[in-house]
């Protein structure tokens, strides 16, 4: 390979509950490889597998990680869901001890969103939502082409805006929060003899009257935040994204009638499906590894 064509080369890893999915881009942001494995037993199963993904001319590191993280010191805060002990683990000193190169590490929604911006479904748009629906929801905001961070890097959790406070209990501490009724567990929940929300979405296509119901009331919830998140931004764009976006079109009746009563201040929504499909978390990862 030719070592200065191929400096450019950006390592991207998305580390999931169950899977860890990676890509290493090319000088133009293209995809030149990818791949999918189990995730390890714990964070330092993750440094030697990301190790071993290291080839000739990759320059950078980027790892989303689902939860809280210190980006400044590369430090994994509160990342309840994969497998081991993650509070507190310096992975990105640690992965770059054992590669020798920059790492960033950053939150999973985030570089989500950094890779749709600039590459997938909001390519050419500045202002825009992102929610990614899944077993939980996460969410950013993009303002003036820019994925906004916060002063906690947590800016833009939509999946924890509260649809009813006397609902479901959050796993954030919270009730009802649109989480509760939008991802996964929440659609399913009440509902006997469903043990997926793509099941749920199924029965709802072949005219179930719960599972309808169960669609279009996750549906509301998400019109009811993203609306309110769209309303406080002063942003009438939002990308969708994750494994339950693919029943995005069951619950857009209802999400659209929300939006409706807000439309003095949001006007005509967008709502764009991600474009990127299940290697957006990777490739964003990547993009912000090799940012200076
Ligand atoms: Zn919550």
């Amino acid at each position: 390979m030719d070592a200065g064509g191929a400096a450019g080369m950006r390592l991207g890893v998305d580390v999931g509950g169950s899977t860890v999915k990676w890509v290493i881009l090319g000088e133009t942001s293209e995809v030149i490889d990818s791949g999918a494995v189990p995730t390890p037993s714990g964070p330092d199963e993750v440094v030697e597998l990301v190790g071993g993904l290291v080839r000739q001319g990759v320059g950078s590191i980027g790892i989303g990680l689902p939860g809280h993280v210190d980006r400044a010191a590369g430090i994994a805060l509160f990342v309840p869901n994969p497998p081991g002990e993650w509070t507190g683990h310096p992975i990105g000193l640690a992965l770059g001890e054992r590669t020798g190169l920059p790492v960033a590490v950053v939150n999973d929604a985030r570089a989500f969103a950094l890779a749709e911006l600039r590459t997938g479904a909001a390519r050419e748009l500045s202002d825009v939502l992102f929610a990614v629906l899944g077993t939980g929801i996460g969410g950013a905001v993009a303002l003036g082409g820019r994925i906004l961070a916060g002063p906690r890097d947590n800016l833009g959790e939509v999946g924890h805006i509260t649809v009813d406070a006397d609902g479901p209990p959050c796993c954030c501490g919270n009730r009802g929060c649109v989480e509760t009724y939008a991802a996964g567990p929440g659609i399913v929940r009440g509902l006997d003899g469903f043990a997926t929300a793509a099941a749920v979405a199924a029965a709802a296509r072949a005219g179930h009257p719960a599972a309808r119901e169960a669609m279009s009331r996750a549906g509301r919830a998400l019109g009811v935040a993203l609306g309110d998140a769209m309303a406080l931004l002063g942003i009438g764009t939002v990308v969708v994204g994750g494994g339950v976006a693919g029943s995005l079109d069951l619950m857009l009746t209802a999400m659209r009638e929300e939006f409706e009563r807000r439309r003095p201040l949001i006007g005509d929504v967008a709502v764009l499906p991600a474009a990127l499909g299940s290697r957006a978390g990777a490739i964003g990862a990547a993009l912000y590894g090799g940012e200076p």
